[in-house]
């Protein structure tokens, strides 16, 4: 078996952690993970419930405005734990299933997590360039630069 890199490593991580998630309205699940300069991880979190209270998978999404306020992102909640446990993020790597929505991002970004590395683009991702621009490093995946080529217009490199 190949010996998987760092980032291959701490993704599946993610995936496996997203398995705990309890909202419903994304299925597959979100998980991250927060690791150190070092290799060494931190926090993880996934979508799920306030501390105590009831999850989505018991008594239903709470939709308002078309999203689910019942839930604390997975992003949120790896920050919450490092919180909770007294554990600094300047400097860490983010690793997330699905690319961080615009709050999340924020939220990284001002607890001093230095790059985001994210398996699969999620709905809107234009704040992530912000982001760059603000000097985080967010490598964008493999599937997405595929799916971008593949959209790209045809003509334009036709010989
Ligand atoms: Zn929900
Ligand atoms: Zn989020």
């Amino acid at each position: 078996m190949a010996r998987p890199s760092w980032d291959e490593c701490f993704l599946e991580v993610a995936h496996v952690i997203a398995k705990r998630s309890t909202c419903l309205r994304v299925p597959s699940g979100v998980g991250c993970v927060l690791v150190s300069a070092e290799h060494t991880i931190l926090s993880a979190g996934y979508a799920g419930s306030m501390r105590g209270a009831p999850h989505c998978t018991e008594v239903g999404c709470l939709l308002i405005d078309g999203g689910c306020k019942r839930t604390v992102h997975a992003e949120q909640n790896a920050i919450a734990s490092a919180a909770a446990n007294g554990v600094s993020l300047r400097g860490a790597t983010a690793y997330v299933t699905l690319s961080p929505c615009r709050a999340c991002a924020m939220m990284l970004h001002n607890a001093g997590v230095a790059r985001i590395v994210y398996a699969t683009e999620y709905r809107i991702v234009d704040h992530l360039d912000e982001l760059r621009g603000l000097g985080v490093d967010i490598p964008r995946p493999a599937s997405a630069i595929a799916s971008s080529v593949a959209a790209a217009p045809t003509a334009d490199c036709a010989e």
